[in-house]
């Protein structure tokens, strides 16, 4: 396996190896759910393509330094899960070879990035787009896998790529869970036992209140009852929020009618995990 820290490495890397390039960006701490999506860009890749990892804890998406400054870094895990998992190239920049000090555009997106995440925090997605398109550019990558995890992440990332010409093919791929429902994340190292034994409580809200779906219920307020419910009977959990959007759009919806989403945060403490469950009418 192939490293690069900077960006010129980085181009002298790429330039040796063969396509298709596909691209997995993550902030490593990787678990299961990334190597899933290693292993979902060898598929894409093929055999003789390449497949590269980039590993860098954004800090321009942070919006609570210490949520940046407890965010895990085991880099030479992370590398060693990479080289087992046949990664071909590894990025692992420091925060200082990708941002110049005096740098002043940011991408924006306007619309999908007003609820959910994005309405609780503030520029955390300005600071994914800036740093995947700057991803895209230097590898100059033919494909990249994300995962429906981040459904807000994955709908605003194939908006910037269709609204700004990208030349990248977005693949999502579904999430990976622990054996008791609780998605993967890499923040769930950070949780206490007793949060960590409760934490998969927010799956069963999610799909407790799908299950309405079966009854005939399609007005937004039940589902949000149902799932608000669950949620509040936990003595740790605190909702940072809880919403019914539509799939396409994210925008907040009172009937479903179309695919929608019911997605949540919930805050253990100091850590923040995320989950969604999509309702088909
Ligand atoms: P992160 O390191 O958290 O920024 O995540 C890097 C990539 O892995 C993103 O595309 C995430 O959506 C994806 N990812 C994280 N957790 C999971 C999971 N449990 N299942 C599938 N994909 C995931």
């Amino acid at each position: 396996m192939r490293i690069a820290a900077t960006a010129p490495e980085l181009r002298r890397e790429i330039a040796a190896l063969p396509r298709p390039l596909v691209l997995v960006p993550t902030m490593g701490a990787l678990h299961e759910g990334h190597l899933a999506l290693v292993r979902r860009a060898r598929e894409k890749a093929g055999p003789a393509g390449t497949v590269a990892v980039s590993i860098f804890v954004n800090p321009i998406q942070f919006d609570r330094p210490g949520d940046l400054a407890a965010y895990p870094k085991p880099l030479e895990d992370d590398l060693a899960k990479c080289r087992d998992a046949g990664v071909d190239l590894a990025f692992t920049p420091e925060s200082g070879a990708m941002y110049f000090p005096d740098r002043s555009i940011t991408v924006t997106e306007s619309l999908l990035s007003t609820h959910l995440c994005g309405a609780t925090r503030p520029g955390h997605f300005d600071g994914v787009c800036t740093v995947v398109l700057k991803l895209f550019n230097l590898f100059q990558a033919d494909a990249a896998v994300f995962g429906e995890k981040d459904v807000q992440q994955l709908a605003i990332l194939r908006r910037m790529v269709r609204d700004l010409d990208v030349p990248v093919e977005i693949i999502g791929y579904p999430t990976v869970r622990e054996a008791d429902g609780l998605a993967m994340s890499s923040r769930n190292v950070r949780l206490t036992p007793e949060h960590r034994a409760d934490a998969p409580r927010i799956r069963r809200a999610l799909e407790g209140a799908r299950s309405l779906l079966q009854f005939g219920e399609r007005a937004a307020a039940p589902f949000l009852a149902a799932a608000r419910k669950h949620l509040e009977e936990s003595p740790f959990a605190q909702i940072d929020y809880l919403e019914l959007v539509d799939a396409e759009t994210l925008q907040p919806v009172g009937q479903i009618r179309k695919p929608a989403v019911l997605a949540t945060a919930v805050f253990y403490g100091e850590v923040r995990l995320i989950d969604h469950v999509t309702l088909l009418p």
